[in-house]
């Protein structure tokens, strides 16, 4: 009786010995070992390109407070017209660029215009 006991002991320790190391090769084949594979090749998944950024130079209205800012949106402003014949340039509001700069401004809407720009308060430009 007591050899049966003690053979179905070691029977199940070993069923616990065999599952053990079944386990283990499992997890390591699958990656999930302590230990990393040296020679396991790299696999690199292109980085997700970054949102574009604007390309319109004068979109930067960080200067703005937000009713500034709203006025580009109440007068309709967009940064190229398409309105035929009609664009900040030759608007009379229009206010030329500084030197050296490509972005003009409006004596009605603050911040940054572009001289392709356009609003519905858009006025024929005198002279
Ligand atoms: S009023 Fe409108 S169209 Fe005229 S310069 Fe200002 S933003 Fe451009």
């Amino acid at each position: 009786m007591e050899n049966l006991t003690r053979k179905a002991f070691l029977q199940k320790l070993a069923l616990l010995g065999v599952t053990g190391v079944g386990a283990t090769s499992l997890l390591t084949s699958c990656g999930g070992g302590d230990s990393k594979p040296a020679s396991q090749p790299q696999t690199s998944m292109p980085k997700p390109a970054a949102p574009a950024a604007s390309n319109d130079p004068c979109s930067d209205l960080s200067g703005l407070t937000e009713a500034e800012a709203g006025m580009r949106t109440t007068f309709k402003y967009v940064t190229h017209s398409t309105e035929e014949g009609k664009n900040c340039t030759n608007c009379q509001l229009y206010v030329v660029p500084e030197e050296g700069k490509s972005c003009g401004g409006c004596t009605i809407i603050k911040g940054p215009i572009n001289p392709e720009g356009y609003c519905m308060q858009w006025i024929a430009k005198q002279g």
